[in-house]
């Protein structure tokens, strides 16, 4: 259903969703069209999407307002679920790093060594180069070993150790290994940022295919619309919490840390910018990590281009949580408390506290609903996706 501000209290909902992102339009989703819920999505922002919402800019040029958002997964089913929402355009994601003055592959490949190092190098060659370097450790435990351990401490500081500090705020030794572990190495020359099996951009974009998914007599999107101005006033049975589980419990237990990012937009008057979507900036004089060029992502034939540059922030809006053994502790306290809160289900990037791409919240939102299909006696096999 269009957006609707005309909820009374006489209304009554099976669910109250806070956010409308991925977490709470798949779930919404579901929801109503295999239970017949009736589902009320409410977002403080004036747009459904959440991060991955995009929009025209003032010259008409396709943005992320969010930043870049590149869809690949390896799960046919969460593919084939959104496939009932959009087209896609196959797109396979490609990025440069500025380093000693030169652009080169990142992940690092073959030709990354081959360009930097001025070498010639095979597969087995440059095989033999990273092992020579790599600083082999018993324990992999955080996110400077993941990188040390497989290309050394020279490769580690031209690329990961700046832009890790200025993404997260702190050093890589500090954070979980999971967070560069996102990011190979590799000895061939695949330049590709991901390998998974289905990579794709939405045909018309993320903005129309939420559009597409929340279009259903059950749901009723509220924009601009903060929990805190609605709890209690709308009738609801059951709610689900897409926004900061500590925000939700008043930071009982203290803040949960999350990163953020200021997004600097700005249109160009020539019709392109740089030669692939993002590249990379890891030296620690340049203030922002990456640059992204929006056409090479959408297609967008335009006189014009866009990009944005990111800079990572402390304070703003919470884009990533930040994994980090004693953040993992703090957030288990507030899931805890979570299990003890009735009526209420937590999900998505925020409401569990989990750095994950659009791909694995999609397929969260689906197993939350096959458990809810469930408890009303159906069977999910046969309605998931
Ligand atoms: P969100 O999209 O954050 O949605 C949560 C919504 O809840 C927000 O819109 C928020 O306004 C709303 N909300 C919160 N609290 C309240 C409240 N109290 N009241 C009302 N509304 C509230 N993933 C990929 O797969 N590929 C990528 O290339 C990629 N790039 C990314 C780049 C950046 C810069 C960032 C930050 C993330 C990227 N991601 C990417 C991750 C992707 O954004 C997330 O996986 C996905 O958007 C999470 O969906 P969600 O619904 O859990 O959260
Ligand atoms: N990273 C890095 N240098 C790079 C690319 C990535 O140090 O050129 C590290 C950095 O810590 C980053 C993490 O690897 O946060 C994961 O990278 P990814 O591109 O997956 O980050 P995201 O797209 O989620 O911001």
């Amino acid at each position: 259903m269009t957006p609707s501000s005309s909820s009374t209290r006489a209304d009554r909902y099976d669910y109250l969703i806070v956010g409308g992102g991925f977490a709470g339009s798949v779930l919404a989703e579901r929801l109503a069209s295999q239970l017949d819920q009736k589902v009320l999505i409410i977002d403080r922002r004036n747009h459904i999407g959440g991060n991955a919402y995009d929009c025209l800019d003032e010259s008409g040029v396709m943005i992320h307002r969010y930043g870049p958002h590149i869809f690949h997964t390896n799960a046919e089913r969460v593919l084939s679920y959104l496939s009932q929402f959009t087209e896609w355009r196959p797109y396979e994601h490609r990025v440069l790093a500025q380093v000693d003055e030169k652009l080169v592959p990142i992940p690092i490949n073959l030709t990354t060594i081959n360009t930097l190092y001025g070498l010639n190098l095979d597969s087995a060659g440059a095989a033999e180069f990273l092992a020579a370097r790599a600083v082999p450790s018993t324990t992999i435990s955080s996110s400077r070993d993941v990188v040390v351990s497989a290309v050394g401490e020279e490769l580690y500081q031209k690329f990961f150790e700046g832009y890790t500090r200025k993404q997260w705020g702190v050093d890589a030794s500090e954070l979980d290994k999971a967070v560069t572990s996102r990011v190979p190495t590799r000895t061939d020359a695949d330049d590709r940022y991901f390998q998974d099996k289905f990579q794709c951009m939405p045909l018309h974009g993320y903005t129309r295919m939420f559009e597409k998914m929340i279009d259903h007599p059950n749901i009723t999107f509220m924009p601009s619309t903060d929990y805190s101005q609605v709890k209690d006033t709308v009738d609801f049975g059951h709610l689900v919490y897409c926004g900061p589980v500590d925000e939700y419990f008043g930071f009982c237990y203290g803040k949960l840390p999350y990163r953020s990012l200021r997004f600097e937009h700005s249109t160009l008057d020539q019709e392109q910018y740089q030669h692939v979507a993002v590249v990379n900036y890891p030296a620690p004089e340049v203030p922002f990590t990456r640059i992204t060029e929006y056409k090479h992502l959408t297609g967008q034939k335009h006189p014009k281009t866009s990009i944005t540059r990111e800079f990572p922030t402390a304070e703003g809006d919470p884009y990533y949580p930040i994994p980090a053994a004693e953040n993992a502790t703090l957030y288990k306290r507030y899931e805890e408390l979570a299990e003890r809160t009735p009526g209420v289900t937590f999900t998505g990037r925020l409401g569990t506290y989990r750095y994950y791409n659009m791909d694995q919240v999609v397929a969260q939102s689906l197993a939350l609903f096959a458990r809810i299909a469930q408890e009303h006696g159906e069977v999910p096999e046969a309605m998931a996706a």
